[in-house]
């Protein structure tokens, strides 16, 4: 069960911790000391050796990061049918396939396929996640976002437009009431870590007046408006006020200069989902991440759901950001080891409203932090961390997670659920959705004997 319990946590004599402060220090055989939510020091191991705390974690041969951030991350029904969708079948397709399945999820299903995916994220070292209006059930998962210690961004996804995906409609009064409601029902529960967020769905299923309208809804209650973005469309959003410091453009597939130049005058952050822009062959090397950034745009990475992009791993999300770029631009000067290490937690941070907070490790930020288990043969040789990190590693070699200075992973395990028994329970709900609302089951293109 969540505890709020301020207690001292030292990880003493890591191998290296990247702190991503404003100097980039790299800190070698390093200690961190958190005291309640925050960090309280960090340093040489020798400066704190004096340090006592309630637990200490021998962090011997492992590196230290901020924990990662994914800005996009559908979370609720996609677990429930991981794999049921062929890696050719993509495209409006998919999509209408991905909302009749979703709006057929019921509220004790939610909760476990969110319980796996808030597993799977946390194990693999994410602790804040924007879940882009997925989830129906929110009172149903609420418990599973306080066992877990996750930083939720969450909303309800409204559209007033006919629409050939099965995306909740209503009147557009009644859209922006929904919105309205939501963010009073949930923004700053949780200690803060739940925060509600506008979530119109997108320029095409949404009208002028509920784009609008949600960015004003999103002002008025001092939150943040995401929404599924397009190439074409940004001019349009700005003319009708939609587009500010406090939004949050996804995907953002065919933007060109000018309306990168029109996002960044107007401040307003990005996403993007790298691994889902490779899986579909939607041609990753033409999305303006390195205009974005050059222009001071903060750009997010996101993992979109267990059923595009399929995995939710946040070091392999660096590596799809890093691999992709090079490849896509033909050109090894893209992405650096570095820059995706920023995308994956101090830029994407400050792309969801949270830099002031989290993102980095330095003394007064909240205690979101991964140890990685460096003592593995695919972290050695360990001369140069993030190198190894971005495109060695994998999530698979995380040790520990703390989240709001809480132990969430220990020693390798959540601390918050049995994972085989969530699993186990998912993979029911799988076949009893698939059978319920008469879907296809994929059984892959070779025989099962
Ligand atoms: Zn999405």
């Amino acid at each position: 069960m969540a505890s709020a319990t301020p207690t001292t946590l030292k990880i003493e004599g890591a191998a290296f911790a990247v702190t991503l402060d404003p100097a980039r220090r790299v800190i070698a055989d390093a200690s961190v000391l958190v005291d309640g939510q925050r960090i309280a020091r960090i340093g040489k191991a020798d400066d704190l050796r004096e340090v006592q705390a309630e637990r200490t974690i021998d962090a011997h041969g492992c590196v230290l990061l901020p924990a990662f951030v994914n800005g996009h991350m559908h979370i609720s029904y996609a677990h429930a049918v991981r794999g049921n969708f062929p890696d050719d079948f993509v495209g409006r397709e998919r999509l209408r396939e991905v909302f009749r399945l979703q709006s057929a999820m019921r509220e004790e299903e939610e909760y476990w396929t969110s319980l796996l995916a808030i597993v799977e994220l946390l194990k693999s070292g994410t602790v804040t996640f924007v879940d882009p209006g997925s989830t129906r059930f929110v009172d149903a998962c609420l418990q599973a976002y306080s066992d877990s210690g996750a930083r939720v961004i969450s909303g309800t996804c409204v559209v007033d437009r006919e629409s050939d995906l099965a995306l909740p409609r209503f009147e557009t009064p009644e859209a922006l009431k929904r919105t309205a409601e939501f963010i009073r029902a949930y923004d700053g529960r949780l200690d803060g870590r739940l925060r509600a967020w506008a979530m119109p769905f997108s320029p095409d299923t949404c009208s002028s007046e509920l784009l609008s309208g949600a960015h004003r809804v999103a002002d008025e209650h001092g939150t943040w408006m995401t929404i599924h973005h397009y190439g074409g469309t940004t001019a349009q959003l700005d003319n009708i006020g939609a587009l500010g410091s406090n939004v949050l453009l996804a995907h953002a597939p065919g933007i060109s200069d000018d309306e990168v130049e029109l996002i960044a005058a107007r401040g307003a952050s990005v996403v993007m989902c790298p691994s889902t822009t490779l899986k579909e062959g939607s041609r990753l090397g033409d999305r303006k991440l390195p205009e974005l950034l050059a222009r001071g745009v903060p750009v997010g990475l996101g993992c979109d759901s267990a059923n595009s992009s399929n995995f939710l791993d946040g070091v392999r999300m660096m590596n799809a950001a890093a691999l992709g770029f090079k490849d896509g631009r033909g050109d090894v000067a893209f992405v650096p080891a570095e820059q995706a290490v920023e995308l994956a937690t101090l830029t994407g941070a400050r792309a969801v409203g949270l830099g002031s907070e989290i993102g980095s490790l330095e003394v007064g930020k909240k205690a979101d932090l991964i140890v990685f288990d460096a003592l593995r043969a695919e972290w050695r040789s360990l001369l140069d961390p993030l190198n190894n990190l971005v495109y060695s590693a994998d999530g698979r070699s995380v040790r520990y997670v703390v989240a709001d200075g809480r132990v969430v992973v220990d020693d390798g395990q959540v601390t918050f659920a049995d994972e085989r028994q969530v699993a186990e329970r998912v993979q029911a709900i799988s076949e009893e959705l698939l059978a319920r609302t008469g879907t296809r089951v994929n059984k892959g293109r070779w025989p099962i004997v």
